[in-house]
């Protein structure tokens, strides 16, 4: 905008000079009027923007205007007083006055004519329109709150858009913001506004070599703002995808902690079914199915390692009739009793316990040898018949079991002996026992102990 200004008044001082150098010329000031003009003007910038051109005579009276216009008089004029006064022939510009031939605003351009000898010889004198000026700076297209001036070099506003005419004239000497665009002529820095109090950003700059400054100012708020705009838009989705990253990671978290308890639930649930498949629902002993497990497994791990394993049968004595007398639910506790006792009698590490039939028990002891199974077997008789539970229908009056006891020595581990054969055995035991009248514990006969252990109680 300062080179547009600065052209346009260069373009226009261009006719200003030619008229000066014209009238140096001997022939053109004789020449009349009509030739003179033709002269004079026939280089006069004459675009719309530019006012008309006049030569005024040391009077201040108009001599030769450069379009048909009314003669007027120019010797109140500040332009004309300084040339009067001054020899030099630079050109002035003057502020913003009211033309007396258009009415119009018009910044006034004027040119010293001197004589050969320096006297005063009058002035040529032009104008621009104000409003051209208007029009370059809107045309800029400027931003909400944003304010162009064109600045005098002593402060005076010449132009300021958006337009207030009231401003036009007036002067900014003295603030502190013209002050420091005066001293660094050209840049950009922050400053109270020219009117008002308001921050404005300013970029300034001077118009050619001329004695004017363009500054442009904007509100500080109004950069700020569209950045702000952009800021918080961006910072509020980079915030919305945060707080949905922590979200989905409170949900992943959650479904593994979920899983992972389900995971444990389902391991326990594992543990109970299988513990509920090798227990007995009466008693709590091991079953049927996990005797025979840990049978097999016992005698494998016995034949294999040269190792001794007794297996003793228990059976409870005229259980049927317990039954007949007390009842079944009766019958169902005595069960239980046998149990808990035979848990504290069988008494070795290794022992397996189980409820093999209805009244029926099995004690498998690994690396234990006839001698010490038979000990345990009187142990656990014993344990039973410490309970003294009472029952009518046997010889002692009180609940009894008859136990038979087999098993493998050691070194008869190649015998071949399986588990059928060792339950055989021991039952068989368990028979003549039974045989033998009853709550007393039997060595299987091909023991070798059978006639050396008999117990009988007494
Ligand atoms: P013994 O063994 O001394 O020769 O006579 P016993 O009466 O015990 O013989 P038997 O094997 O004929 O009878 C077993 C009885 O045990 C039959 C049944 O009434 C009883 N019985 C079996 N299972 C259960 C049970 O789970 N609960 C109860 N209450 N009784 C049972
Ligand atoms: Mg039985
Ligand atoms: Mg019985």
């Amino acid at each position: 905008m300062a080179r547009d200004v600065a052209r346009n008044i260069e373009l226009y001082d261009l006719s200003l000079r030619a008229i000066v150098d014209g009238l140096k010329e001997p022939r053109v000031r004789e020449a009349d009027p009509d030739l003179r003009r033709m002269i004079l003007f026939d280089r006069a910038a004459t675009a719309t923007n530019f006012g008309l051109i006049a030569i005024i005579d040391p009077q201040g009276d108009t001599s030769l205007i450069s379009r048909p216009a009314a003669p007027f008089n120019t010797r109140d004029r500040d332009y004309f007083r300084y040339h009067a006064a001054h020899a030099d022939p630079d050109l002035r510009i003057s502020n913003p006055v009211q033309s007396r031939s258009s009415g119009r605003w018009v910044i006034p351009l004027s040119r010293r004519l001197s004589h050969p000898d320096g006297a005063f010889a009058g002035i040529v004198v032009g104008a621009i329109f104000l409003d051209h000026f208007q029009q370059l700076f809107e045309a800029a297209g400027l931003q909400k709150g944003a304010v162009i001036d064109l600045l005098a070099r002593d402060g005076t506003i010449l132009m300021q858009v958006p337009f207030v005419q009231a401003t036009v004239g007036t002067s900014v000497a003295g603030t502190g913001t013209f002050d420091r665009m005066r001293e660094a002529r050209e840049g950009l820095f922050d400053g109270a506004a020219l009117a008002g109090a308001e921050r404005q950003r300013f970029a300034f700059a001077p118009v050619g070599d001329l004695p004017l400054m363009v500054s442009l100012s904007v509100p500080v708020t109004a950069i700020y703002a569209a950045w702000w705009r952009k800021a918080i838009a961006l910072g509020g989705i980079v915030l919305a995808l945060c707080g949905a990253t922590l979200v989905l990671t409170a949900l992943l978290r959650r479904e593994v902690v979920q899983r992972r308890a389900a995971e444990t639930a389902t391991a326990h649930l594992n543990d109970a079914l299988r513990q509920l498949a090798i227990t007995d629902p009466l008693t709590g002993l091991h079953n049927r199915r996990r005797f025979d497990e840990v049978l097999a497994r016992d005698l494998r791990r016995a034949t294999r390692n040269g190792l001794p394993l007794s297996l003793i049968l228990l059976d409870a004595d005229a259980f049927k009739s317990f039954n007949d007398r007390y009842g079944h639910q009766r019958g169902d506790e005595a069960l239980q009793m046998i149990a808990r006792a035979l848990t504290e009698g069988v008494d070795r590490p290794g022992a397996t316990l189980c409820r093999i039939g209805g009244e029926e028990f099995a004690a498998i002891l690994p690396e234990t040898g006839l001698p010490e199974a038979l000990r345990a077997a009187e142990r656990m008789r014993q344990a039973v018949a410490a309970c003294a539970l009472p029952h009518a229908g046997t010889a002692h009056g009180i609940v009894t079991v008859s136990l038979g006891v087999a098993g493998l020595r050691g070194d008869d581990a190649a015998s071949g002996v399986n588990e059928a054969g060792l339950v055989a055995a021991a039952d068989a035991a368990l028979y003549e026992a039974k045989r033998g009248g009853r709550n007393t514990v039997r060595l299987a006969a091909e023991s070798g102990l059978a006639e050396a252990a008999p117990h009988t109680p007494g």
